[in-house]
């Protein structure tokens, strides 16, 4: 069978758990070290390390048939890929922010204002569906220090945390788009059978990082209580403890939840209660 190819970032932010939800995976390989590409020795795999921006173009002209990277940088490039599964890291949001002593109070007062950012492509769109005329100064780097060297009233930047508005003198002002890793592929893939497995092997892992195995024990006249807090993948598992009238319960529940739960189940009479990492979750 001929190898798929997937392109990953070869370094920032998305490397690292891109290579980790591979390995994850099961697949076997060498990081990227000065090589663009690696093959993957246990799976018909093969990856290849590029710029984040390089990657929806690769894969929408065929070079890579697979991409991780930010639904941003795709809105971004335009390009024409399925998307084929979230991946739940690399979080963020594109923000418009403004100098703390702006008079910038609503998105209409954005109208004859100019605004610098890296993403001029999403910053237009968001701004003709507001009806707003500004002027967008492209710029590829620093942005927030745009309004403080007197480039433009506002930007439009990518924002995690805020502390470098904030040591900017900077605030945010409006969401303009969220963001999160996603696998991408080429058109006409949907049915190939290597894309399938690889699907199944990224959901499984996904679905375990979601949730977490519990074994605690529980006095037997406690277990209705114990089993309608828990509805575990089917019903939870309930073994006999050598003391008498004792017995232990093991479950999987989602991560979501699990504070709420664990007290919930300690006031119905739980004990020793044990919260174990899940690896994969076949289903
Ligand atoms: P490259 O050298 O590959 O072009 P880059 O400098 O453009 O890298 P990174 O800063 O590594 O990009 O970010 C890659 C992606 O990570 C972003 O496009 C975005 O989807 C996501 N991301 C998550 N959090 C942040 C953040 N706080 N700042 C910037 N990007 C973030
Ligand atoms: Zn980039």
């Amino acid at each position: 069978m001929k190898n798929l190819k997937i392109a990953i970032q070869k370094s920032g932010r998305l490397n690292e758990k891109s290579v980790q939800l591979l390995k994850n995976c099961g697949l076997d390989f060498e990081n990227y070290k000065s090589s663009l590409i690696t093959t993957v020795s246990n799976f018909n795999l093969e990856i290849l390390f590029l710029r984040d921006d390089d990657i929806p173009g690769y894969v929408e002209e065929g070079i890579a048939d697979l991409g991780i990277v930010g639904e941003n940088v795709i809105d971004e490039t335009e390009s024409k890929v399925t998307y084929l599964q979230r991946l739940g890291f690399g979080k963020c949001t594109l923000k418009l922010a403004i100098p703390k002593d702006s008079d910038i109070q609503d998105l209409k007062d954005l109208n004859g204002k100019s605004i610098a950012t890296s993403y001029p492509v999403i910053l237009q769109n968001f701004l003709a569906e507001y009806n707003i005329q500004a002027d967008i100064q492209e710029i590829s780097g620093s942005v927030e220090i745009a309004p403080g060297l007197g480039l433009s009233d506002a930007i439009c930047d990518i924002v995690s945390t805020g502390g470098t508005l904030k040591s900017n003198g900077l605030k945010p002002f409006a969401d303009v788009r969220k963001s999160e890793a996603i696998l991408i592929g080429r058109d006409g893939l949907e049915e190939n059978e290597i894309l399938c497995e690889l699907l199944q092997r990224i959901q499984s892992v996904l679905r375990a990082k979601e949730t977490k195995y519990v074994v605690l024990n529980v006095e037997k006249s406690n277990l209705p209580l114990i089993t309608e807090l828990l509805h575990g993948v089917k019903s939870p598992t309930v073994v006999p403890l050598a003391e008498e009238g004792w017995v232990a319960v093991h479950t999987v529940i989602s991560e979501d939840d699990f504070w709420g739960k664990i007290n919930r189940l300690k006031s119905a009479g739980a004990q020793g209660i044990v919260v174990m990492p899940i690896e994969k979750i076949i289903l």
